[in-house]
């Protein structure tokens, strides 16, 4: 890979100028280029933009300056060598998981994934002759056995949506590669200002930026970052003759976002670590599972791999659904809600919504029950939430 401006800039410096084109008006704010189309000034350019025999743009469903900054942002970021952008975080984990892979092939995944990533391995993938076999993340025999056999694709998340599960990255990529398979990470919950699949071995990366990147609870945006020559061959085609391109004027609300990110990302983490002391210390509580607490059964994994907790925490009440939801329903200030990584601090019931689809044995085998509350922190003053969760608790 050839080296690119700022390729030598700290994450903090690459969040905020990274990628960035300047019009012919100077404008310090990256201009939001909202067109579909694009003009020539002749045929003879017409004809050799779109033979690819000249740079330049042609159809905003292929790319546009604004997304273009935001993928060359993430691209820096990330230490990626190419990234494309989509118009959400299931376009681009789609994208991954569908373009490479034909009738005949086998995926390995974890079983702790998010809702729709499940149903892309599990019900999508083999109307196309594609099997999926999933794997308890934490438990290594089980991945060596799993990849013991070719496969196409690993897919993992760590943490995992939603009891915040580790996967060794870094021996999971071993195994993967001496299967012959490309290993993907979903890194939304960790975000990459906390962790670096690339560093620990993965071959492409996923996110939602919708989550952490906007951060502000506005648009939705998917990224899919890897090598130019796998993008170009698997990634390109379908992206353009399938159409999950991203609106310029959500991918320029994620450029400013990621202005931010290391200072929301690295607030929130703090936010998180006070309110989860709290909430193991509280007598309704069963357990807390927090990334950064020692308590975490994956703790040294979560060490070894990230740089703090992370912003989303999971606990358990004493009780069932009636409990938990009488706690959600008692919060004043946070709000109800299945979304996650923005400045507001939102919580759910996992079992009645973002994994609703999943079967009770399927819910057991990830050990998610009835009892378990998941909550991302937000920007609010930790003293607030704790007062306001805490409240919600005693109310149970
Ligand atoms: C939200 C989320 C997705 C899906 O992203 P959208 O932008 O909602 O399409 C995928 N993976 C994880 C871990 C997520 O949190």
């Amino acid at each position: 890979m050839s080296k690119r401006d700022g390729d030598d800039w700290k994450p903090a410096t690459k969040l905020v100028r990274g990628g960035t084109m300047r019009s012919q008006f100077g404008e310090t704010s990256e201009a939001i280029f909202l067109t579909s189309g694009y003009a020539y000034e002749s045929a003879e350019q017409a004809a050799a933009r779109m033979a690819g025999d000249e740079e330049g743009f042609v159809y905003s469903r292929y790319a546009n300056p604004t997304v273009r900054m935001l993928e060359d942002r993430l691209a820096l970021l990330e230490g990626a060598e190419t990234c494309r952008v989509t118009a959400s975080g299931m376009g681009a984990i789609s994208s991954a998981m569908i373009a490479p892979v034909g009738a005949g092939d086998r995926v390995v995944a974890a079983s702790a994934l998010f809702g729709s990533c499940r149903v892309i391995c599990q019900t999508i993938l083999p109307r196309y002759g594609v099997e999926t076999e999933f794997v308890e993340g934490a438990n290594l025999d089980a991945w060596k056995k799993a990849l013991s056999k070719p496969a196409k694709l690993v897919l993992i998340e760590s943490p995992s949506n939603p009891l915040l599960e580790a996967v060794d990255i870094e021996a999971v990529a071993k195994l993967a590669h001496a299967a012959g398979a490309k290993l993907v990470v979903d890194n939304v919950f960790a975000t990459p200002v906390l962790q670096r699949p690339f560093d620990l071995g993965a071959d492409v990366c996923v996110y939602s930026a919708t989550k952490h990147m906007d951060g502000q609870g506005r648009v939705l945006a998917g990224a899919i970052l890897g090598k130019t020559d796998w993008i170009e061959e698997f990634i390109d085609p379908w992206l353009r003759h399938t159409g999950p391109a991203p609106s310029p004027f959500n991918a320029w609300v994620v450029l400013k976002g990621l202005e931010t990110l290391d200072l929301r990302v690295r607030q929130a983490c703090r936010n998180a670590s006070q309110l989860a002391d709290a909430i193991a210390g509280h007598p309704n509580v069963k357990a807390v599972r927090y990334p950064g607490r020692k308590d975490h059964p994956h703790h040294a994994v979560h060490a070894k791999q990230m740089d703090d907790g992370g912003t989303l925490i999971a606990f358990s009440v004493k009780g069932e659904r009636a409990e938990a939801f009488r706690i959600l329903n008692a919060l004043q200030l946070v709000d109800i809600s299945n979304n996650l990584g923005d400045t507001k601090s939102l919580a759910c019931h996992p079992a009645s919504t973002t994994h609703r689809a999943l079967n009770e044995e399927e819910r057991a085998s990830m050990g998610l029950d009835e009892s378990w509350i998941r909550l991302s922190v937000g920007l609010e003053d930790a003293d607030d939430l704790q007062k306001d969760i805490l409240a919600a608790l005693n109310a149970m």
